[in-house]
């Protein structure tokens, strides 16, 4: 049994039920014990991989965008170039080597990154030990230094905590996590009742509410419509709000189930897009997309730099940029494949004209 399992058993005999939120709050980001604390889960060897680490290409088109997305803000500076969630720190080193093309921008530009997990900021500060600009870190996107933003928030929504609520003969009633008759772990509902969910459902259905990243989302958006910028949003998920539940937990690159080793597997949702575009247009944001990952890459000139990076390339290296693409732009293998899956959006200042990637294809 993981360590954080017999923890989280014996908070519930203490304090009874607790919910989703919290659950996933203790297993992802307990301060000594929580998944995203203790280790580095990407790549190959760990239990998932991301997009920057498929392929260096990720990155430098976010790193584009960026720039397109500063030009079209007027090219304030300073401007915060800003990561939620950065992970191994990799898209912001393929962004930054990027923005050696464009010195102007460099110039005007210093990285920030906002990460819970020390054992990730210390791996964030070696890949980015010898970065062209000033990095700062913060735990907290409240933290972020003032002033106009270009933001990056790539598989980061899906890692937040959110509530489930369960349709029963009484109303919406938020599902708890307790303890069975043999004392493990295991889902149930609450007895009170959420008169806010006015939504129509047969009894037994599920809805997901990401309530974190909607705070998150709305504050952000604010800060973009007071000082301007950009976020851009990069994530698995739904573009329209739907019924159901989408909670996975994944460790060695299969699923397993989320209450059986929590510290020791990822959990995760689909972000619904359609949620966080109304947390952001609500302070006054304005949205572009979503759009696919494939679309936004394409125009972004992926198959153009996947092409280049070929000429320079030994037999073998050609066929894993042939496979990369494939993974970050493709749909054919729904399981592997990110082209369709995920989505991207932008949130900008209403002042923003439509940035690259976001044209109707
Ligand atoms: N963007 C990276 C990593 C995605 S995994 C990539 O694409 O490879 C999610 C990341 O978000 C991890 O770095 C995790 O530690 C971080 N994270 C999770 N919850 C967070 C929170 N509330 N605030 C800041 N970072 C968080």
């Amino acid at each position: 049994m993981s360590a954080l399992r017999e923890d989280i058993i014996e908070l519930i005999a203490q304090e009874g039920p607790i919910t989703l939120e919290r659950y996933m709050a203790i297993a992802l980001s307990h301060p000594t014990k929580g998944y995203y604390m203790t280790r580095d889960p990407f790549g190959a060897g760990g239990d998932f991989i991301t997009a920057p680490e498929i392929s260096q290409m990720f990155g430098e088109l976010v790193g584009l965008f960026a720039q397109e997305a500063w030009r079209a803000a007027g090219a304030p500076s300073p401007t915060r170039l800003v990561e939620l969630g950065p992970g191994r720190g990799t898209l912001m080193a393929d962004a930054l080597r990027v923005a050696r093309i464009a010195p102007d921008f460099l110039a005007a530009i210093d990285a920030h990154l906002v990460e819970t997990s020390p054992a990730l900021e210390a791996r964030q500060r070696q890949t980015l030990a010898a970065a062209p600009t000033s990095v700062s870190w913060s735990a907290d996107v409240a933290q972020v230094p003032p002033g106009p933003a270009i933001i990056i928030a790539n598989e980061f929504f899906d890692a937040l905590p959110v509530r489930h609520f369960v349709q029963t003969e009484r109303g919406w009633s938020e599902r708890l996590i307790g303890l069975d008759e043999s004392g493990a772990l295991a889902f149930g509902v609450g007895e009170g009742v959420e008169s806010d969910l006015a939504v129509a459902a047969p009894e037994g259905s599920v809805i997901e509410i990401g309530a974190i990243g909607a705070r998150i989302m709305r504050d952000i958006a604010a800060r973009l419509v007071a000082q301007g910028g950009v976020l851009l949003v990069v994530d698995y998920g739904y573009a329209q709000t739907a019924l159901g539940e989408t909670l996975q937990a994944v460790a060695r690159h299969a699923y397993v189930d989320p209450l059986e080793e929590p510290g020791e597997a990822d959990l995760t949702t689909h972000v619904d897009f359609a949620a966080l575009a109304r947390a952001a247009t609500a302070v006054g944001a304005t949205v572009q997309g979503p759009v696919t990952q494939g679309a936004f890459l394409r125009q972004l000139g992926v198959v153009e730099r996947a092409e280049a990076l070929k000429k320079r390339a030994t037999q073998e290296q050609r066929a894993e940029i042939d496979v990369a693409l494939a993974r970050l732009t493709g749909a054919g293998d729904p399981k592997r494949d990110m082209g369709e899956l995920f989505k991207v959006i932008a949130v900008t200042h209403p002042d923003m004209p439509l940035l690259p990637g976001f044209f109707r294809e």
